[in-house]
């Protein structure tokens, strides 16, 4: 008898070591690849034009591939668990393939299809849920003694590295789509979103761009990540974090790839490992989107003025602003940057985390549930970080992490000019502390009342 199994592709949009891709190839005659652009998702702010529009390049790349192993992918549009149940009646499916996932939303989706299973179609279709396919180790696999998630990074991170990770697998050799099925239309950017609202300055999306900077990547820089990393100018970082998020390159086959006695890779693995500590973090509270972890009785300061200066990269502090344009200009931001303008804005401006939190969701195109707001919450002391008063001094950042001013020049045209000296902080230059460079503003709050503010706040 032919078997014929549905693979559901949500941000895993890959061939190679794609659990449910492999499984269904290995256990069915027929294998009905298959991807909705769902109508809540994109109606939602959670679909922000930078990401959609990689979303649309990955699943292009996606339908290449897949035909390049002889397969297809049949595109939908609609409610994702009721165009899988038509699916699954057309082409009279007896399995539905997918990754674990762990937002509420997946959660909520998974329980739907299952639902969809039992009451639609009489138990014929098998839904096979594949574990760590989004994540190196799945949530939950590993867990503190006395508790159902790890709270702090080091000891996770200890658990993690020994726990057995899947072996990566290769990409089916043949995918076999029945060619009586329709195939859809991929829709066109316009149709989901406003082009005129996308970065200017995008990275090409898609598991054959992936691939390529994963091979960039181990070929040689990886190795001198540990120094390079924090280095605001350097291209010293792997940029493959938009590709993680959209599943077009695995997380598993990066850590199996790494060398661990390179101390670069090294270092690199434990950023791998910081992705899944956040997502058993969501995993375990969903609500971290919106809840603090740790309530600290903040009374967060409403100002819209600062907001709007602080979004516009015109805070008067060269590195917050430097980092809010790379932000605007390319969807994305260097790690230290983002600790550094998200530590800004919740201690010096003392504005609540939500706010930063959803504009950096409106750019990233990296942004993502676990990573951004658990990181978020790191940052604003609400979070798992176990100094949540610390304070990152922008100008001692600025000076450590970008001594020769190169990132700062590359996104603030009008202090080009200053010397190596006063970029950093060119109100020194001037007489007064409301100083400040032609049309760059002064600073927003002086760095010291701005920390005493939020300590008292915080009553440390
Ligand atoms: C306030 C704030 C918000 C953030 N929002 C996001 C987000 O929405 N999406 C996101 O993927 N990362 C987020 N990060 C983490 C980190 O900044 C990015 O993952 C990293 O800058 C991506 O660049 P890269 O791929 O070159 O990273 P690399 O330095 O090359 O690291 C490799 C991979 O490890 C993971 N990683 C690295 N650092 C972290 C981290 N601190 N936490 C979790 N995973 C990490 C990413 O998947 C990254 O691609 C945030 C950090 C902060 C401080």
């Amino acid at each position: 008898m032919t078997t014929t199994a549905i693979v559901l592709y949500t941000r895993d949009l890959r061939v190679h070591d794609q659990p449910a891709l492999w499984a269904a190839c290995e256990r069915a005659d027929r294998v009905v690849p298959v991807f909705v652009f769902d109508r809540a998702i994109l109606r939602s702010r959670y679909a922000a034009p930078n990401r959609v529009s990689q979303l649309v390049d990955a699943v292009r790349d996606l339908r290449s591939n897949l035909k390049a192993h002889g397969g297809e992918l049949v595109v939908r549009h609609g409610d994702t668990s009721e165009e899988v149940a038509q699916l699954a009646v057309e082409v009279e499916a007896d399995e539905l393939h997918l990754s674990a996932d762990v937002s509420a939303h997946a959660r909520r989706r998974e329980e739907a299809l299952r639902q969809l299973a039992r009451d639609h179609l009489g138990d014929r279709l098998r839904v096979i849920v594949h574990d760590a396919a989004v994540t190196v180790v799945q949530p939950g696999a590993v867990s503190p003694s006395g508790g159902d998630h790890f709270k702090v990074f080091s000891p996770y991170f200890r658990r993690w590295a020994e726990a057995a990770w899947r072996e990566p697998l290769p990409a089916p050799s043949s995918v076999p789509t029945p060619t009586t099925v329709a195939t859809g239309r991929i829709p066109a950017l316009d149709d989901l979103t406003d082009p005129g609202r996308l970065a200017p300055e995008l990275p090409v999306a898609g598991e054959t761009a992936a691939r390529q900077r994963v091979e960039w990547w181990f070929e040689g820089p990886v190795d001198a990540y540990d120094d390079t990393r924090n280095h605001l100018g350097a291209d010293g970082t792997s940029k493959l974090s938009h590709h993680l998020h959209l599943g077009t390159v695995s997380a598993t086959e990066l850590a199996q790839r790494v060398d661990r006695r390179s101390a670069g890779q090294e270092a690199f693995l434990q950023e791998l490992c910081w992705r899944d500590f956040n997502h058993q973090m969501l995993a375990a509270r969903p609500d971290l989107v919106h809840t603090d972890i740790r309530t600290r009785h903040d009374r967060w300061v409403d100002d819209e003025d600062a907001v709007a200066a602080w979004k516009a990269g015109r805070t008067g502090y060269p590195v917050v602003d430097a980092a809010m344009r790379q932000l605007t200009t390319e969807g994305w931001m260097h790690n230290r940057a983002r600790m550094i303008v998200a530590s800004f804005l919740t201690k010096h401006l003392y504005v609540d985390w939500r706010v930063g939190a959803w504009h950096f969701m409106d750019h990233l195109i990296d942004g993502d549930l676990a990573n951004n707001f658990g990181q978020w919450q790191w940052t604003a002391g609400t979070g798992t970080d176990s100094r949540p008063n610390r304070m990152f001094n922008p100008v001692t950042q600025s000076r450590r992490y970008d001594p020769d001013a190169v990132y700062l020049r590359r996104y603030l045209p009008e202090l080009a000019d200053l010397d190596d000296a006063t970029i950093h902080a060119p109100w020194e230059a001037a007489d007064t502390l409301l100083g400040g460079s032609g049309d760059y503003p002064p600073p927003l709050v002086d760095h010291r009342e701005a920390r005493e503010r939020f300590l008292a706040a915080r009553g440390a």
